[in-house]
């Protein structure tokens, strides 16, 4: 796994930091991870009351798993999502969200929890830039990173050159 995907995020799990600030300091994503592995019940009914629990259980998530897990795993998630949006998913890489992920309704129900907490503290703008991380071959370029095809230099002057390229879908900004 990249170092960037770890990288200036590490030292936000340190001791004396508040859950508040912690939690500031992980994008959407990140919280779900967290609540996910954390010992939040899979189904309850949202409270204002329960918002100091989220953030707890989302500070347990992160003990749990550890900063580099979580982000290591909602950029897999990400991915994961980025495929689904464009329906680009393939079997393999399903499966393994799936192994990673296997209660959906928890998965969701972190997510949709997840989204809450990000009303409560806001997201830290260097938290927001996750990678959006393909687990398995990538369906466009098959793991090559980069594909053949007609590029447009200028589009004005119809300039287009023929070769290879970054693969648009698992190269994308933000990928190391
Ligand atoms: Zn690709």
């Amino acid at each position: 796994m990249p170092a960037t995907l770890v990288a200036e995020h590490l030292a936000l799990a340190a001791p004396g930091l508040s859950i508040d600030s912690l939690t500031k300091n992980l994008c959407g994503m990140e919280r779900a991870v967290a609540l996910y592995a954390s010992d939040m019940p899979s189904r309850f009914r949202f409270r204002r009351d329960l918002e100091p629990a989220l953030l707890a259980w989302i500070g347990q998530g992160v003990d749990r798993l550890g900063r580099e897990e979580v982000r290591r795993q909602a950029s897999f998630f990400a991915g994961h999502r980025k495929l689904w949006l464009r329906d680009l998913l393939t079997p393999e890489i399903d499966r393994r969200h799936r192994a990673r992920f296997p209660l959906a309704r928890r998965l969701d129900m972190a997510e949709r929890m997840a989204s809450v907490t990000i009303m409560l503290t806001g997201v830290a703008p260097d938290a927001r830039d996750l990678p959006e991380v393909i687990d398995g071959p990538c369906p466009k370029c098959d793991g090559a990173g980069k594909l053949w095809g007609n590029w447009v230099i200028d589009d004005a002057s119809g300039w287009y050159e023929e070769g290879f390229a970054l693969c648009w879908l698992c190269r994308d900004a933000g990928d190391e």
